[in-house]
């Protein structure tokens, strides 16, 4: 639920002092009956709203791709003042939200929108889509713990499903594996890496469905096309 004229404003019917005058004034109706409290809150999916009788248009349906850098926290707002994924969008008029989330000091591909099924058949496992992150962890893993990665791991929250695994890079010290997954489990990657006993030093998310962080930069973002948004619905 949100203020009617927070709701007006984004709708784009004028600016916030602005729909508080129509408001005032008598020019509102909310779900046909005429309101002139400012206090009013309202869904903005469920209620009827209408200026000088004509409905107001829902927000339109926007959709970016996020290079969230490290040290950045998905959240709207973050009490403890830290930087927020909403800070890199404070020019979007519309009020988008991060699709899932990825750790305060993991970087790479974080989608946001407004539009809730989309949201919703990103983020169900039921769907499978992909999800693939590059960890650098400590140590060379073996043949096996690799395969037990593949296969499933037992965490406190249950087993893990059977996941993609390449190794990337092998060192001693350090070593890189490619891990594709399905589920979107707090801290999962971390966590399966460290069941296997290969702690992750660095975490990047690169793809998510078909999509990939080319030609951005940290912090950087973009808007999908239109042609993308139907290609993962
Ligand atoms: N898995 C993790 O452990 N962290 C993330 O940020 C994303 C997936």
């Amino acid at each position: 639920m949100e203020r009617l004229q927070k709701v007006m404003a984004r709708a784009g019917v004028a600016s916030r002092r602005q729909c508080e005058e129509l408001i005032k004034s008598g020019q509102v109706k909310v779900n046909g009956k005429i309101t002139t409290e400012l206090g009013i809150k309202v869904d903005p999916e469920a209620d009827r709203i209408e200026v000088r009788g004509k409905r107001i248009q829902s927000e339109r349906k926007r959709t970016f791709l996020f290079y969230k850098p490290m040290f950045v926290i998905t959240s709207m707002s973050d009490p403890q003042g830290r930087k927020v994924v909403a800070d890199y969008f404070g020019k979007i008029p519309e009020r988008v939200y991060p699709v899932g989330r990825l750790d305060y000091d993991t970087e790479g591909l974080l989608l946001l929108t407004n539009d809730g099924e989309l949201a919703n058949r990103l983020t169900h496992p039921r769907y499978e889509v992909d999800k693939v992150y590059l960890a650098t962890v400590k140590g060379k893993p073996t043949c096996d713990s690799l395969e037990r990665l593949q296969k499933g791991v037992r965490l406190e929250d249950g087993w893990t499903a059977p996941a993609r695994v390449r190794l990337i890079q092998a060192g001693e010290n350090r070593s890189k594996i490619e891990l594709t997954i399905h589920e979107g489990r707090n801290r999962q990657v971390r966590r399966m890496c460290e069941a296997i006993g290969y702690p992750v030093r660095h975490l990047i998310r690169t793809r998510l469905a078909f999509l990939t962080l080319n030609g951005l930069k940290r912090g950087d973002y973009r808007e999908l096309t239109p042609a993308e948004i139907s290609r993962l619905k």
